[in-house]
């Protein structure tokens, strides 16, 4: 039996990085996985890996900052599978530039997407994790900026922040409730993925003025000097998705090797 044999997990931003191990991971481990993203082709890609691998895939597509279209993906998953039982809000963007520097128009970009796609996933995922009245999970994605405050990542902090109260709430409200969804956030340190690369053009370390090398980053600020890999944080994602951490509600796991113990 796998971790999360017989869940339906919907895991948004999963055609890479931390999304795509995390989908994979909870794939593996028995769960019927619906995987949602921007890029279709590597989205694709991913759930039929999953499938080929023995598991349970979707991919559809959906841009997270899209009322309209969470509506209709929620309604898709039911149709298809008559409940979720585990909701990873994953999609994020990182946008690096000093605040001064900062466009609000970027500042927007980056709120949208790692704020509202959240908020908007808790708000239409939440009514079909009740539906099978078994109680559900709900994972969010913060990091150790949302922590402690970041130089030259100011407004990404900003989001990871918000994410990482807003998670408590979910966890209250559903608390409250009495619904037996739980809600906890994850956060991880320096992980090896394409988040470092895709920092828009003009994304650059103010202090050195290169782009950034998450190697060098780990290097400097990871006590064990090593760079994260998405499975490790798909590990806890796994864990909190999982019923072996059904008392663990309004909690967050840091994933960082150390990074924030000092
Ligand atoms: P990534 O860039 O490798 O993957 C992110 C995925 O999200 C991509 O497939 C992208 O297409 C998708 N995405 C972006 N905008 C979207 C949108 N509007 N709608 C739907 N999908 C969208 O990033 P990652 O490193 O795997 O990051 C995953 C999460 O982990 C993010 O929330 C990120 O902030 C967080 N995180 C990453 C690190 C790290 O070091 N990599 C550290 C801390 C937290």
């Amino acid at each position: 039996m796998g971790q999360v044999q017989g869940k339906v997990a919907l895991v948004t931003g999963a055609a890479a990085g931390i999304g795509a191990a995390i989908a994979t991971t909870l794939g593996r481990e028995g769960a019927t996985v619906v995987l949602t993203d921007l890029d279709d082709r590597r989205g694709e890609e991913v759930a039929q890996s999953i499938r080929a691998a023995g598991g349970e895939a979707v991919y559809l597509h959906q841009d997270v900052t899209d009322e309209a279209r969470w509506a209709e993906v929620v309604g898709e998953i039911d149709r298809r599978f008559g409940r979720l039982d585990v909701l990873v809000a994953n999609a994020g963007i990182a946008i690096i530039a000093p605040i001064t520097e900062m466009s609000l128009a970027d500042w927007r970009k980056q709120t949208a997407v790692n704020i509202d796609g959240v908020f908007l996933s808790v708000k239409h995922g939440i009514p079909l994790l009740r539906k099978s009245g078994e109680g559900g999970s709900i994972v969010m994605l913060s990091s150790v900026a949302g922590l402690r405050g970041s130089a030259g990542l100011a407004g990404y902090s900003a989001t990871k922040g918000a994410v990482r109260l807003f998670s408590k709430s979910v966890a209250l409200e559903c608390a409250g409730a009495r619904d037996d969804i739980r809600c906890n956030s994850v956060h991880p340190g320096i992980i090896e993925t394409a988040i470092w690369e895709k920092m828009p053009v003009g994304a650059q370390d103010a202090r050195r003025n290169a782009p950034i090398d998450p190697r060098a980053v780990a290097e400097a600020s990871v006590p064990t000097g090593k760079l994260g890999t998405p499975q490790d944080v798909a590990n806890a994602v796994l864990f909190l998705a999982s019923d072996a951490s059904a008392y663990i509600t309004g909690s967050e796991i840091v994933v960082d090797a150390g990074m924030m113990a000092g």
